[in-house]
């Protein structure tokens, strides 16, 4: 029997790595399920799984989760400082699944227990970067990659030299605007943008893959995951979200891994490793998709990987910035209170005004999200205060 911890357990990654564990109770143990303002549905499982604690990021839903968790066995806690205190509980493998960089301190603190660390929330990675790979050596533990992409990478490597590799090629599906033009672009709404055509997601997640962000963020987690160097990793849009990524060795070969667009194929692939385990996910039927095709980004109407990349050129806490600026833009366009468009731009005109030291620690990380959202935040009132 192995235990585990679900950070963001209410979530999307959180709800396939339940349904795979719902389907095999006896191998595993639940430790830590948290949520951050989803009461209900967090008591829920945590009665299901007879988790050790369920853990509420917000702290006044914890009336609400102690009156839903009374008589179950179940602990319940809330605040951030609960969250980090109950990611740090020893548990064999740790999915880190909370959106954003909200989940940099407790990703941090499961990695710094030294376990088995499953990484769905890229955010946090993209923000710490060099900090969080040197706790992971420090620490000793072992970060997988949850990330449909990277785990496809990671499974391409296997068996291989990383010094053989000549190109690793991550798959965009392009999301729900591919074919759209700058102008529809512009009126895209926040209905239309989280309607993804093949993954099912979360709403922040949904919006990047729109601007595709998401695959700018997914570069730089890339350059931290496989060192390959930046010239080496290069993005292709893939409409079918078949082909999850590929890797290309020196002697022309390349390797790629092929499934269904369903995250419980690379959730499984973690909760496995370095073994496999069975998954209800269907079969691919590829003579039923019947072609794959490929086509190179478009980076005028899609700017968003134009400046990641520029990002992971730079450095230093230029990644940290350009996360919490989206992280603000995405809200703000959720919210209605930016056209689609404004996202990118929004996010290159707080990468442009604000370029801090690089950050050195987790504390330097965090003061330079908030700083980077404090501005974000200024430049967005400063906008509708104009369009006013
Ligand atoms: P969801 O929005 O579906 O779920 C997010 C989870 O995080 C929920 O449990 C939510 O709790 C919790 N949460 C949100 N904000 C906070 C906060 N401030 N503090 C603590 N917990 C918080 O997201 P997804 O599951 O789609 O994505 C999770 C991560 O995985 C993201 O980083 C995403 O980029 C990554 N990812 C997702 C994929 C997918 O297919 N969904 C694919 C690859 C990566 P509550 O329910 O209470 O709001």
């Amino acid at each position: 029997m192995r235990s585990i911890s679900i950070l963001g357990a209410t979530g999307s990654i959180g709800a396939s790595t339940l349904d795979l564990i719902r389907r095999d109770p006896e191998n595993w143990r639940v430790v830590a399920l948290t949520a951050n303002g989803n009461a209900a549905e967090l008591a829920t499982l945590a009665r299901e799984f007879a988790a050790e604690i369920a853990v509420i990021a917000d702290e006044a839903r914890l009336p609400e989760l102690r009156e839903a968790l009374a008589g179950s066995g179940v602990e319940a806690a809330a605040g951030a400082g609960a969250l980090t205190e109950a990611a740090a509980r020893r548990a064999d493998i740790t999915i880190a699944a909370i959106v954003g960089c909200a989940g940099l301190a407790p990703t941090m603190a499961a990695i710094e227990q030294g376990g088995i660390v499953g990484l769905a929330n890229k955010e946090a990675l993209v923000s710490a970067g060099d900090v969080m790979t040197a706790a992971v050596a420090r620490h000793g533990a072992t970060l997988l990659p949850v990330d449909s992409e990277h785990n496809a990478i990671f499974q391409c490597l296997a068996g291989n030299d990383i010094t053989d590799v000549r190109m690793i090629t991550l798959t965009a599906s392009g999301g729900p605007f591919r074919d759209w033009s700058f102008e529809q672009l512009k009126n895209a709404t926040p209905a239309q943008a989280i309607k993804h055509p093949n993954w099912d997601m979360g709403a922040k997640i949904s919006v990047d893959s729109a601007t595709m962000m998401n695959k700018g963020l997914e570069l730089i987690e890339a350059c931290h995951l496989f060192p390959v160097g930046l010239d080496r990793l290069r993005i292709i849009v893939h409409p079918q979200s078949i082909v999850h990524s590929m890797v290309e060795y020196r002697d022309g070969s390349t390797l790629a891994q092929l499934g269904p667009s369903d995250m419980r194929v690379p959730i499984a692939s973690t909760l496995a490793w370095p073994q496999r385990m069975d998954t209800p996910c269907e079969p691919l039927d590829l003579a039923a998709i019947g072609a794959l095709t490929f086509r190179a980004p478009d980076e005028e109407r899609f700017p968003a990987t134009r400046l990641a990349r520029w990002a992971a050129r730079a450095g230093g806490a230029a990644p940290t910035v350009l996360n919490a600026a989206n992280e603000v833009a995405v809200a703000a366009f959720l919210d209605g209170r930016i056209a689609f468009t404004r996202i990118a731009e929004h996010v290159e005109d707080v990468l442009s005004c604000y370029a801090p030291d690089a950050p050195a620690s987790l504390d330097d990380v965090i003061a330079v999200d908030a700083e980077a959202r404090v501005q974000a935040r200024a430049r967005l009132t400063t906008e509708s205060a104009a369009i006013d």
